[in-house]
């Protein structure tokens, strides 16, 4: 019995999944979560009467391991997909950006730089092998192939705002992942996004019921603090609450905090783990009596906005589901040593409501009812030039330790469906059957496996 038991630890989408999926293979299962909470970074909160994620989420067409699951779960019928709008804010105008007509609108971009931005997009996301452009930095690339305007309009704040001190060091193979990604899930010309009824939690509240109709023991409040590893074998963990013992265990908790667990007992797994930094993430979100556009999602493409996105989560599923308030998200990703990283939420929103009339020339601050505000460290890895290299294995050097976190989504984009493609290799890794899990585009979980 001690083989079969699995201790996984980290509650988000990667250690539910791989419960869910070791604990249909038979296997025993428990899961330590730090927080009240399970569901990470997917959490959601009570809002015009209905839930809303945190953090802003959505999903894509060709997302094969999400859709598998959602099906398993039973709750197919709250799952649906739906055209997103999208603009881009450039100088001081707001500007559509769906389709190659609004492209040729956009006058930011001179003629012949729209044909190069076009037919280099379609290279990333159609035919580039990411292998191959893991050693170049995307912004050099796009000023040499995507045309200088486009660069300096689009890609070049985008980036700057995104990426921040790293702005230079995101590899071309990145893009790669993200394009393939944004492009695959098009209809036409339409970029449709996925979305369940009753938010997130839907999801959330359907797997942790899964989990515990299959055994699957499910402990919250119990961050692990300490590892018992002796003879380069780990025998157990200790929480503030307990001790866990026996069998093999899953950390799918963000490497930075696994990290100076293993410090003096492992110090090469150390080393490798130290070498990856995380961006963090703040979402500033509005209660608003009034709409601030009719976009969905509007990437700022300007210099000197303290967000790099603006979400607006009613143009997506209509505001009589929230009680009829206009709900919308200003979304920043931060490197740990900008100023935002150390902001109080009263200076973040100050800061960040200050710039919102730049944009929306009949804003108002009374049309704002409510601000909250929800803040991560760890929303996506670095993945910078050459981050193949760093992807730590699965299996580690310790005896029944075992990696599965953002790490292993590279080089495709960080979200749910791909922490469940890692999931699905991680099991194959810990010997358990995976192959019912269906294999999407998902470039995810090929590299430390
Ligand atoms: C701003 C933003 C927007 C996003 N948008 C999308 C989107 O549109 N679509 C999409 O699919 N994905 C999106 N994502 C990505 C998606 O949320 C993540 O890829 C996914 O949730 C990662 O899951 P995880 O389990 O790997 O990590 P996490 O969700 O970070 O889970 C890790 C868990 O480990 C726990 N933990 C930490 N330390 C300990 C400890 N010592 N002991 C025990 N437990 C511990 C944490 O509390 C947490 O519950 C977005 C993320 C962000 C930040």
């Amino acid at each position: 019995m001690e083989d079969k038991q699995i201790t996984i630890i980290g509650g988000g989408i990667t250690g539910l999944a791989t419960a869910y999926i070791a604990a249909k293979s038979g296997k025993k299962v428990r899961v330590l979560e730090a927080s009240k909470t399970f569901g990470g970074l997917l959490n959601t909160f009570e809002i015009g009467g209905n839930r809303l994620e945190y953090y802003y989420h959505h999903f894509f067409t060709h997302d094969a391991e999400i859709n598998w699951l959602i099906k398993e779960l039973g709750i197919a019928e709250k799952f649906f997909f739906q055209k997103m709008t999208m603009g881009v804010f450039r100088k001081g105008k707001i500007y559509d950006f769906n389709s190659p007509i609004d492209l040729f609108k956009f006058s930011p971009i001179k003629f012949f730089d729209k044909f190069k931005f076009g037919l280099s997009s379609l290279f990333l996301g159609k035919v580039a092998n990411w292998e191959k452009y893991e050693n170049i930095p995307a912004i050099d690339w796009f000023y040499k192939y995507a045309g200088k305007t486009s660069t300096d309009a689009l890609w070049k704040p985008m980036h700057d705002v995104k990426f921040g001190p790293y702005a230079n060091q995101i590899p071309l193979a990145w893009m790669v992942g993200r394009m393939k990604q944004r492009l695959g899930s098009r209809n036409g010309g339409d970029e449709q996004l996925g979305y369940l009824h009753g938010s997130l939690k839907t999801l959330l509240d359907a797997l942790l019921k899964a989990l515990i109709e299959l055994g699957v023991e499910l402990i919250n409040e119990s961050p692990v603090k300490e590892l018992n590893i002796e003879n380069n074998q780990l025998s157990g963990v200790v929480t503030t609450q307990s001790v866990y013992e026996g069998g093999k265990f899953v950390f799918t908790i963000p490497t930075l905090y696994l990290k100076d667990m293993v410090k003096d007992k492992a110090p090469s797994l150390f080393a490798e783990l130290d070498a990856i930094e995380y961006f963090g993430a703040v979402c500033t979100i509005l209660e608003m009596d009034k709409p601030l556009s009719e976009i969905y999602w509007l990437n700022i493409a300007d210099e000197g906005f303290p967000f790099g996105g603006v979400i607006e989560q009613t143009n997506f599923i209509p505001k009589e589901k929230y009680n009829g308030k206009n709900i919308a998200y200003l979304s920043r990703y931060f490197a740990h040593n900008e100023p935002i990283a150390k902001m109080s939420n009263d200076e973040i929103e100050k800061l960040m409501l200050a710039k919102l009339g730049d944009i929306y020339p009949n804003y108002s601050r009374e049309q704002i009812k409510k601000v909250h505000i929800f803040k991560t460290m760890t929303a996506a890895t670095v993945c910078d030039l050459n981050f193949s290299k760093k992807v730590p294995n699965c299996k580690t050097e310790i005896k029944n330790m075992f990696l599965a976190s953002m790490p292993h989504i590279y080089p495709d984009e960080r979200s749910t469906n791909n922490s469940i493609r890692v999931a699905a290799e991680t099991c194959k890794v810990l010997g358990i059957d995976s192959s019912f899990v269906p294999e999407g585009q998902s470039m995810s979980g090929k590299l430390g496996f």
